[in-house]
């Protein structure tokens, strides 16, 4: 074992054995940085615990250097060589976020001294930056999960790390289950979970009794204020609150904490413009935004330092970084004094009686807070300012954020333990298993898109729709167009629904107030201060920009894509303009259209067209001339979606199929009419229900396409029910006529 970081060899510690080359200068420097990361002073204790145990529990405050350190001390202390010396092994470390597993990755590439997709490397869904060299890898949870699915030992590893364990993402959930029974048949495989919190004891419990290492953290104290009053509005108050400290506190850097891209490139906005009009009476500063769509290059910015006086002995700059819940223990970022928690974050919600998952801004836990509050005393004492009341602390969070396994449609997490070969899943080993109700209903769900039989033992169709990274609807729809003889657009529309998902939901933004505790609750949640409806409409769906000072330009150039049938169909002409317009910068930014978004559905549609080629899944299309091009089109998005179907009744609401939920089509529509039956991709819960990108179809296609669903034996009562009861009855005459005048 060598002493140095990066795994110099005994004889030549100057030599990068991972290269062959010597280190860089820049090497030592980092060095010098990492050794005094407290993970250091318990390098060797590490290291011993994990050679005698299998399973190793390591908890530590943020930013004492599990992520980044622990990794490479495994990947110096352990040999990766197979017995047969054919090839080497891998150490992983899971990150429940895109944007940590890229960021973090390439700060150890760097720390090593080697280039990052090379020794070490990252993969995250529809982006794998990693080779046959590769040794360490940072890859989300759901990708191992993924690579479970071909690799169902994790041969490929001699190392795994959870990382972020206190997250209890549903992912990291499920590889405890997988992992921990995988170790009973691999005894040369260990797993280290590392955490941020003290639910450790939980963790210890689950992986019977496993040895628990704490890190001792290095924080200093740091000083909590708390709002006499609730406010109004966070957005406002946090911006508030980012002046005052800047006029008024010493040097430092500010964390703000909010809940999704639209908010914080608003407030980065509003914070930049009032310091401007402030002149050179305050000092300059550098406003960063830190959220999972974000490039990669813009990510780095948080790590710049922050500007320079503008004057000598003129008031210092100062680095004001607004984040989502990913600099809450996810990334550390050096320098924080001032920490301003306004108490919400985005959080998934599932109501299995009316299958609807949502992501909503709720209420954040205690231990986040105290997370929150942490950020502000890494470096020296800081202050967190609370955007809530004391009273509201106390009374009003709950103690722990619940885990994602209890708030998540289970549908794709029981489809990937069915391929993983996991047919008990009532037994299955679960830390919190899930409410039976959400695992009945994800079976049936499957049952009905023909993934499972009556049986639930997984299908043919199902074995593939478990291969494609998409929604069990989705990966149905796709894998089912050939036969509607349009799979090309399908993928297109595939494409652009996942390649800007995280945009869209980003737009999602509610002001809910503090008085759910409950997990029962969160569905029933008291919402204040809601965004008005024309609120809602400013704000620029996925793929479109819509820059404030031209927003009536932009409105038409949305319109001139619109389609007449509805949104899905007008994704797909925004794609097929794109490329026509050969993918060209200069059109995206006359037509309004984020190029970013576009350039990623396109690259995720690669990726999907090789998946379909290796099922030998025709691509097609229908003529463009013909009368059925669209009919096919939708007709095939019925055969994913026909359980997101709602209905226009005489009263003039929407009502979903079968759950009955009064339903309004979103603001964002580009539909100018009230179809009698929608499609819908999203259902987006706020004061009122609203089903977001949304197509007409035909009743008539549901009784043809998805009649096992429409079965009227075991149908409630509604409108609707009168209307198919019909349709099957014309279907049947139809079908006699049709015989009469063979
Ligand atoms: P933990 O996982 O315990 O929260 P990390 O290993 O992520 O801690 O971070 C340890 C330290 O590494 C941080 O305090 C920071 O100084 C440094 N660091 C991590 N990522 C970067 C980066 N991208 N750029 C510069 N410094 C970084
Ligand atoms: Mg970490």
């Amino acid at each position: 074992m060598s002493e140095s970081g990066g795994g110099a060899t005994n004889n030549n510690h100057l030599i990068n054995r991972w290269t062959g080359r010597p280190f860089s200068q820049r090497y030592f420097e980092i060095l010098e940085k990492r050794k005094s990361l407290p993970v250091w002073q318990q390098k060797h204790q590490f290291l011993r615990t994990l050679a005698h145990n299998q399973i190793l529990i390591l908890v530590g405050e943020t930013g004492s250097g599990k992520t980044t350190q622990i990794p490479q001390f495994v990947l110096n202390a352990v040999d990766l060589e197979t017995p047969d010396k054919c090839r080497k092994m891998m150490i992983a470390c899971t990150q429940p976020r895109r944007v940590a597993a890229m960021s973090v990755s390439r700060r150890v590439a760097e720390e090593m001294d080697v280039t990052i997709g090379e020794e070490v490397g990252y993969s995250i869904r529809f982006e794998d930056c990693s080779s046959s060299r590769t040794v360490l890898k940072y890859l989300t949870d759901g990708m191992l999960l993924r690579e479970a699915m071909t690799d169902p030992l994790l041969e490929q590893y001699k190392v795994i790390i959870l990382d972020e364990a206190h997250e209890r993402t549903l992912a990291t959930d499920v590889l405890f289950g997988l992992i921990k029974e995988v170790l009973k048949n691999r005894h040369d495989l260990k797993l280290v979970v590392m955490s941020a919190t003290l639910e450790a004891e939980k963790f210890q419990g689950y992986f019977s009794g496993a040895p628990l290492m704490k890190v001792p953290g290095r924080l200093h104290p740091v000083e909590i204020f708390y709002t006499q009053e609730p406010e109004r509005d966070y957005l406002e108050a946090a911006i508030r609150t980012v002046m005052q400290i800047h006029m008024g506190e010493p040097s430092g850097d500010i964390l703000v904490f909010l809940t999704g891209e639209e908010e914080i490139e608003d407030a980065c906005r509003k914070i930049s413009k009032e310091i401007s009009n402030l002149g050179d009476q305050v000092g300059p500063v550098k406003v960063v935004s830190l959220y999972s769509t974000l490039p990669p290059a813009m990510q780095q910015k948080i790590f710049e330092p922050p500007p320079p006086p503008l004057k000598e002995g003129g008031p210092p700059g100062r680095k004001i970084i607004v984040s989502t819940n990913i600099a809450e223990t996810s990334l550390t970022i050096d320098g924080i004094v001032y920490v301003i928690d306004p108490g919400f974050s985005k959080q998934k919600v599932y109501n299995p009686r009316v299958r609807v998952e949502s992501l909503l801004v709720s209420p954040i836990s205690k231990a986040s807070a105290h997370q929150r509050s942490g950020r502000a005393g890494r470096t020296q004492p800081g202050k967190c300012f609370r955007l809530y009341t004391e009273k509201s602390f106390n009374n009003d969070l709950q103690p722990q954020t619940y885990p994602e396994i209890l708030r998540s449609n289970l549908a794709n997490s029981v489809l990937t333990l069915k391929k993983l070969g996991i047919d008990d899943l009532v037994h299955f080993d679960f830390m919190d298993p899930p409410a039976p109700e959400t695992l009945m209903r994800a079976l049936e769900v499957l049952n009905y898109l023909g993934a499972l039989d009556d049986d639930g033992t997984l299908t043919k169709l199902g074995e593939i729709m478990s291969e494609f990274p998409l929604d069990p609807q989705m990966s149905k729809m796709l894998i089912v167009s050939p036969e509607f003889n349009c799979s090309n657009e399908i993928l297109s529309m595939c494409a652009m629904l996942s390649g800007i998902i995280p945009l869209i939901f980003s737009i999602l933004c509610v002001c809910v107030s503090f008085k759910c505790s409950g997990l029962a609750s969160m569905h029933l949640l008291t919402y204040r201060g809601l965004l008005c409806d024309n609120q809602f409409l400013s704000l620029a769906p996925n793929c479109f920009v819509r820059p404030r000072e031209v927003q009536k330009a932009a409105d038409e150039a949305k319109a001139r894509f619109g389609h007449i049938d509805g949104d899905h169909l007008t994704l797909l002409n925004v794609y097929h303009a794109y490329k026509q317009n050969n993918e060209d910068p200069s059109w995206c930014y006359d037509n309004f259209v984020n190029q970013r978004a576009l350039k990623s559905a396109d690259n995720v549609r690669q990726q999907l067209v090789r998946i379909m080629a290796r099922f030998s899944l025709k691509l097609c299309s229908t003529d463009f001339n013909s009368r059925d091009y669209y009919i096919n089109i939708r007709k095939a998005m019925l055969a994913g979606y026909f359980m997101q179907v709602a209905h226009l009744g005489r009263t003039g609401h929407y009502l979903t199929v079968k759950d009955n939920q009064v339903v309004h089509l979103h603001p964002s529509t580009c539909l100018d009419h009230k179809p009698e039956w929608v499609i819908y991709n999203e259902y987006v819960l706020t004061s009122r229900n609203f089903i977001r990108t949304v197509t007409d179809i035909r009743g008539g296609w549901l009784v043809d396409i998805a009649p096992h669903y429409y079965d009227l034996s075991n149908f409630p009562h509604c409108e609707a029910k009168g209307v198919l009861e019909r349709l099957y009855k014309k279907k049947k005459k139809g079908k006699e006529e049709a015989r009469k005048h063979k």
